[in-house]
């Protein structure tokens, strides 16, 4: 019989009248990020999405890894499908996994029925399998409790699935079932795990980034197209934008109070942002602030910077203790890159003593010495990709 991946959908299960479109949205993700690895059939049923490669040229290790990271699949198992009958359940179990029922110690079997007119119990199928496997491969224990491995026989509508692969998947939702957002993206430890959050509750996101080169280098512009290529797997697509933030930066150094830098600043990357979501047809921006952490994320600088757009700005990281960030920051990868000591466009132009709380109508006096429409409208004409 074949081999599948099995996309188990975990929270999309929960969604109502809508949930085909969640399920769509998936399917839709899952084609376009597998088709590298090959000509897949894709079907789903009763909250599985069958994925069955359609030819020997099929990369199917490659695949699964890819499913993995694909938000909206709570379970990701490569699996084979037999007759439902126990006697070919175990036989599949016994030629199926010859390689890891050869190298484990210890294992046990552990039965699921999707199909309940399925004539054994769970545990009576696992018991007839589990000593079927047993006489096969003599050397390797029983260990109900504490087994090196665990073969997973599912009864479904239409065959058994067997399988002792780790179920180990992204969870979340669909990227794109959410609609998409502007996340603005530093070369930091923190943006990018605000991203990777926002993308699991299904955003599609397009990045952007302020550079203020002479003062930034290409090496810190590579720094955050290279963490942008990390988080890729998981958010489908992402496109950084460039934006030009010399100017603007130089402008604010020339005309306003030093301790007011960072919260101007702070507000014209919201501005920029907000307009590119806007034009892109996306409902908020995502930034990686976290409460308390410098000046500019005090509830009062919060406060001043979200006043001058409408959108709603998600802030997924605002309550996380910063050892928690860096913990999912190297589960992703996103971590060592994010150290890398080059500088950014904020510390360049670090104001000594930052105020931590500013007042707005202090903030709107300094900016009326700009020309904030301006300059917000050449840095967007001025992006690049
Ligand atoms: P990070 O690790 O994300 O850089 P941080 O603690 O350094 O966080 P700040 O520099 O105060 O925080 O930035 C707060 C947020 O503002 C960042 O998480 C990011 O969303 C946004 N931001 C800061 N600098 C830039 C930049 N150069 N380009 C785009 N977004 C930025
Ligand atoms: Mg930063």
């Amino acid at each position: 019989m074949s081999e599948f991946i099995l996309i188990k959908e975990g929270e999309l299960t929960l969604k109502g009248l809508n949930r085909r479109n969640f399920e769509d949205c998936l399917i839709r993700n899952l084609k376009r990020k597998l088709k590298p690895c090959g000509d897949f059939d894709f079907r789903a049923a009763q909250s599985i999405v069958y994925i069955e490669p359609t030819s020997q040229l099929c990369d199917l290790s490659a695949a699964t890894e890819l499913a993995r990271k694909t938000f909206g699949a709570a379970g990701v198992a490569r699996a084979r499908s037999c007759p439902k009958d126990a006697r070919s359940i175990a036989d599949c179990a016994i030629d199926y996994l010859r390689a890891e029922l050869s190298a484990a110690a210890s294992f046990k079997v552990e039965s699921k029925r999707s199909d309940k007119r399925y004539p054994l119990t769970s545990i009576r199928l696992s018991q007839y399998v589990g000593g079927e496997i047993a006489d096969a491969y003599p050397a390797i224990a029983v260990d109900v409790h504490n087994p090196e491995l665990t073969v997973n026989v599912e009864i479904r509508e239409d065959y058994a699935y067997v399988h002792a692969s780790n179920n180990n998947a992204a969870g979340g939702l669909p990227v794109g079932s959410s609609g998409s957002a502007v996340a603005l993206l530093s070369g930091g430890i923190d943006s990018p795990v605000a991203i990777w959050m926002m993308a699991r509750r299904g955003l599609r996101i397009i990045p952007v980034h302020f550079h203020s080169p002479p003062y930034t280098s290409e090496l810190a512009k590579q720094k955050v197209l290279d963490l942008a290529q990390i988080l890729l797997p998981w958010c489908e697509k992402l496109t950084v934008e460039l934006i030009p933030f010399t100017d603007i930066q130089e402008q604010i150094r020339q005309h306003c109070p030093e301790p007011l830098f960072t919260v101007i600043s702070r507000r014209f990357m919201t501005r920029i942002a907000a307009q590119i979501a806007v034009r892109n047809g996306c409902g908020s921006l995502v930034t990686g602030e976290n409460l308390g952490q410098v000046a500019s994320q005090t509830q009062d600088s919060i406060a001043v910077t979200q006043q001058c757009v409408d959108l709603p700005i998600l802030r997924p990281l605002i309550g996380m203790d910063k050892q928690e960030i860096v913990a999912r920051a190297r589960q992703l990868g996103t971590f060592d890159t994010s150290v890398l000591p080059y500088e950014d466009c904020c510390t360049v132009f670090t104001p000594r003593k930052p105020k931590t709380k500013p007042k707005l109508d202090d903030v709107l006096a300094a900016e009326s010495r700009l020309d904030v429409e301006s300059l917000v409208r050449s840095a967007i004409l001025n992006s690049t990709r």
